[in-house]
């Protein structure tokens, strides 16, 4: 079993069930499966082959579910890289995952017509329509390109549905995602057929995903955390995907309100903006039963708000690209605890340890690390840096955490985010925290600056809801709230947050904002 036979049975056992919903429109399992037989026949025509790597700078559409599982169905390895990435670091990792077909929204025609010329090696770049004009942007390319350009429609509908005989071993690679890289160039995480259908498996029956279900996919599907848990793991089940193409809380709500959605999946980022939203009808989300959290920490202080206000309970988990992502999740049967990342999913096995590798005690801080059959073969092309993230089977995530005398799993930072201030250990995100619980803070992140006579010194960077917050105020209220040596020396007001696609606070880039000063 994986994830592209599981597809193929319920189009064979429940054909007329909706697979997912996209601009008004519902697509059944069987037409689903159809789609994924005719384009994957059409990309073996066009010259890609088993153990191929097939880049995709493609959306929330159709686009994606169908070039994945014809990718996969094809023995072939789908490279999903961010489509608003910068034409250098598509290219780099273009360059670095040897694609040999890419597939693109036409929007990035333009793109592909300046990067085309250094790829000689990409064979056929397929266009997925999503404007009338396509054709005549096609051919105003220049002729080198212009012959290696497919439009997905055309594909599709020329291509024969005959099954292809599907020949994956378990260890074959599905995806290679290039991680987040919010420092240094990105690494492409191998993930194989078994890492996708165990981590899609095991989250799929850790959150009771049923047949029943209908799964709002608003989180980007390039990402990981998109990828199993509204994606594969929905698809799994016999589920519906709810396509959002664009995150605003007018979409979402209107999306679950007339799809009757009940699944909801996002970054805390989300969880703030739908909270805050003036278009805010609480019954919008009357019948979401399951809200999930993940990508970052989520503030005690929303989740409570959030599910004071939505009804709906929420349940944090943690993952990471190189583990497909998820190792941990709030259990719906038993009490969650806010501010943790739940316990580990079944077959996933997490622990903390301390520098030299030993376990720490219950309540202290350490590293974690994971293993399971969810943990990548490795980075693609880059032995040194597989060797230094997994050691002895485990992966070691970076992350410092802790955990409870009941198993539960608490994040306390990332290993390069703490600050120590005259030797004491700050973690950003109990500063955070605090700050959050302000009622005039809407956002808050927190970094360490050189301090001449600590080493380091806490800054803040905080948005808040009108000019009536001073720093005065928030010195005090968090000087009530944390040692003198946590209480931030700086506050800084910004409009907004740097974040990253995925909506996670881009600590490098305030880090860099700081220094710019
Ligand atoms: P990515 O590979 O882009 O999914 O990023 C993974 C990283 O996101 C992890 O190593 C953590 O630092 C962070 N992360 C994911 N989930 C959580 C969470 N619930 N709490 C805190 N950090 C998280």
């Amino acid at each position: 079993m994986n994830l592209v036979s599981s597809v193929r049975e319920t189009a064979l056992q429940q054909p007329n069930k909706t697979a997912y919903h996209f601009m008004g429109n519902d697509t059944s399992y069987a037409e689903f499966d159809q789609s994924i037989a005719r384009f994957a026949s059409a990309l073996r025509e066009l010259g890609v082959e088993k153990g191929d790597h097939v880049a995709f700078l493609l959306g929330n559409t159709p686009h994606f579910l169908i070039s994945l599982y014809a990718t996969m169905r094809l023995g072939a390895t789908a490279i999903p890289i961010n489509p608003i990435y910068t034409p250098d670091e598509i290219s780099y990792i273009l360059q670095n995952s040897d694609a040999k077909a890419v597939i693109a929204l036409d929007m990035l025609l333009p793109l592909i017509e300046k990067v085309a010329d250094a790829f000689p090696s990409v064979l056929t770049y397929v266009i997925c329509e999503t404007t009338p004009e396509v054709g005549e942007k096609i051919a105003a390319l220049p002729e080198g390109v212009r012959k290696k350009v497919k439009t997905f429609t055309q594909l599709i509908k020329s291509s024969s549905s005959d099954v292809l005989p599907v020949d994956i071993s378990p260890d074959d690679n599905a995806v290679i995602l290039y991680t987040s890289g919010t420092t240094g160039r990105p690494k492409g995480a191998m993930l194989t057929h078994e890492n996708l259908f165990s981590n899609a498996r095991d989250t799929a029956d850790y959150l009771g995903f049923t047949g029943s279900d209908k799964v709002l996919a608003t989180l980007p599907v390039f990402h990981v955390f998109a990828l199993t848990v509204v994606v594969n793991a929905p698809l799994l089940k016999g589920a519906t995907v709810l396509l959002v193409p664009r995150f605003t809380p007018q979409d979402v709500f209107d999306m679950a309100k007339n799809q009757q959605a009940t699944v909801f999946a996002g970054v805390p980022t989300m969880y703030n903006f739908l909270y805050q939203s003036p278009q805010t009808n609480v019954e919008d989300f009357s019948t979401i039963r399951l809200a999930i959290s993940g990508g970052s920490s989520l503030p005690v202080a929303l989740l409570h708000n959030f599910e004071d206000k939505f009804k709906v309970r929420i349940s944090e988990g943690y993952g990471l690209s190189e583990a497909s992502p998820v190792t941990c999740f709030n259990p719906l049967d038993r009490d969650r605890k806010p501010g943790s990342i739940g316990m580990s999913i079944r077959n996933v096995e997490n622990r903390i340890v301390n520098e030299l590798g030993d376990d720490v005690a219950v309540g202290e801080v350490g590293e974690l690390i994971v293993r399971g059959p969810n943990v990548m073969k490795g980075y693609y092309k880059m032995p040194e840096e597989t060797a230094a993230t997994i050691r002895d089977g485990w992966l070691y995530t970076g992350d410092l955490a802790k955990i409870d005398e009941d198993g539960y799993f608490y994040i306390v930072d990332r290993k390069k985010d703490l600050v120590i201030v005259g030797g004491y250990n700050v973690y950003p995100r109990e500063v955070e925290e605090v700050l959050f619980a302000h009622p005039g803070v809407v956002e808050a992140a927190v970094i360490g600056m050189p301090d001449e006579n600590f080493g380091e010194a806490v800054h803040a960077y905080v948005v808040v809801k009108d000019e009536s917050i001073t720093a005065e105020a928030l010195n005090a209220y968090c000087a009530e709230h944390l040692a003198k040596y946590k209480v931030p020396r700086n506050f800084e007001f910004l409009t907004e947050l740097p974040k990253n696609t995925t909506g996670k606070i881009l600590r490098r880039s305030l880090k860099d904002l700081a220094h710019s000063k």
